[in-house]
């Protein structure tokens, strides 16, 4: 964006997003800053190179609309942490023993952005930066402004081995108490959730950090186009997504079952056939979305799935991505009745707002939670039964895997079109619509997020008065 002046000159409030470089987490927070800028807001997005030509359309939409977001690109420090060039993403760690290189890379990021401001970026108003870049708090502190943490909702609790997470191993434990530490000085937290989903949460919450709390969500609902939902997070190749479109639009109403399981988890190969089939013996229809790095060229992996894929084409049961999908265009079509998913707290929300329930298949990190949440509190999902953590890059663990009997079952009584199946359908639809309301103009999203602004906005007319 041209034009970005200091913020003494600015009269709009000029935040700096700071997302974690994952997809989870980056694709919420370009959806905040939309909406943030709709609202009036002046919004500078820190990305890096590899990660800002990941949605170079997307950018490009956003910079010949009237939104006022500038996307800064920071070099991201790969070599000064011992990553491969090109790792600046998460999910493009080839092995999990770069998570650690990978998380010391973020404060470096932190020291380029300080030589930065007052400079190419303006200072700002309000810095909202992900809960894992503990170091944002101290340059706000030093520049007097506010900061505003943008996290997932605590939810309910349960087993500890399942909610392990793996800033709570030995070799986190400087980090996440630093991360505890800058979520406990912000001035306040934005959430992507929304209030009307966990009204309990979201009032414990207020109360246990005893800050002003803003739901904002879901942020996925800022894209009501095609257009711009086909190329959240990635771009897809136009060739696939219409193909894509032309599967799906011959598909009876909720017929087809999605199965994907978000941007890190990956499956070895004994698991990869176990879900297949699974699938085949459940007789549902299908779209699955398998990774670049679940099948690697020349593995037996790539084999098996290539004669999968054939099979399922010529039964015309069902279709494999390879790679990214659309997941917000997939989950939106009406020949979608069903969602299998790791649980992803983003994954979650998208599902909620296209009302389609989920067979739930959490794999590490806060997803049994989010399991509990969508099973037992929300009545809008199945368990398919996954009880061991596996790590997104974790070596084969047999006593991990899955079998292809649960993973029949649960697709079978995910799109049972019984009074069970109704209910569940009937319980999404409704959250799906209490979510669109949250956002629209008068609802709780949408209140919220004028909070925000406007909490920003009077600090610094207060300060500049
Ligand atoms: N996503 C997508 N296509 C894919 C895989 C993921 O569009 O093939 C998107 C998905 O819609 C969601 C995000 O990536 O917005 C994944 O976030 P989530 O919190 O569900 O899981 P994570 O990747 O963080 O485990």
């Amino acid at each position: 964006m041209n034009g970005l002046t200091n913020n003494t000159t600015t009269p709009n409030p000029h935040f700096i997003l700071i997302p974690l470089m994952a997809q989870g987490h980056m694709i919420p927070m370009v959806d905040m800053a939309c909406l943030l800028a709709a609202g009036g807001a002046v919004v500078s997005f820190i990305t890096t190179p590899v990660n800002a030509a990941r949605i170079r359309p997307f950018i490009s939409r956003i910079q010949t609309s009237s939104l006022a977001i500038r996307f800064v690109e920071l070099r991201f420090p790969s070599a000064e942490a011992g990553l491969p060039l090109g790792c600046e993403n998460l999910d493009l760690l080839p092995d999990s023993k770069f998570n650690k290189p990978f998380v010391e890379a973020l404060p470096l990021l932190g020291n380029q952005l300080e030589l930065q401001l007052g400079k190419q970026i303006p200072i700002p108003d309000c810095i909202i930066s992900d809960t894992k870049h503990a170091w944002a708090g101290s340059i706000a502190r030093k520049l007097l402004i506010l900061i505003l943490s943008s996290t997932d909702p605590r939810r309910i609790e349960m087993a500890k081995a399942q909610v392990e997470r793996w800033v709570d191993s030995p070799t986190w434990e400087k980090l996440r108490d630093e991360c505890y530490a800058a979520e406990e000085a912000a001035d306040g937290i934005v959430i992507n959730t929304f209030e009307e989903l966990e009204p309990w949460c979201v009032e414990m919450y207020r109360k246990a950090t005893g800050k002003k709390v803003w739901p904002i969500g879901p942020l996925s609902l800022y894209n009501r186009e095609i257009e711009s939902t086909a190329i959240r997070g990635n771009e897809v190749p136009a060739m696939e997504a219409e193909k894509l479109q032309r599967w799906l639009d011959e598909r009876e109403k909720r017929s087809v079952v999605f199965i994907s399981f978000g941007s890190l988890a990956r499956n070895p190969i004994s698991q990869l056939t176990e879900i297949g089939c699974g699938l085949k013996a459940a007789g549902a229809r299908f779209i699955w979305v398998v990774k670049e790095a679940e099948v690697k060229s020349g593995t037996e992996a790539e084999k098996w799935m290539e004669e999968f894929e054939d099979r399922s084409a010529k039964d015309k049961k069902g279709i494999v991505i390879r790679g990214w999908a659309p997941q917000m265009v997939v989950l939106s079509h009406p020949a979608v009745g069903g969602f299998m998913t790791h649980c992803g707290w983003n994954s979650i929300l998208e599902a909620i707002c296209a009302g389609v329930p989920m067979a739930t298949w959490p794999h590490f990190a806060d997803q049994f939670l989010n399991e509990r949440l969508v099973v037992d509190v929300l009545g809008i999902g199945v368990a398919v039964g996954a009880v061991v953590p596996v790590k997104p890059a974790d070596e084969e663990r047999k006593e991990a895997v899955v079998g292809r009997e649960k993973v029949e079952k649960a697709v079978v009584r995910l799109m049972d079109e019984g009074q069970e199946g109704e209910e569940r359908r009937r319980r999404a639809s409704e959250f799906g619509e209490k979510a669109r309301n949250a956002m629209e103009e008068g609802g709780s999203s949408c209140q919220n997020l004028k909070g925000v602004i406007k909490y920003v906005s009077d600090r610094k007319n207060k300060i500049s008065g």
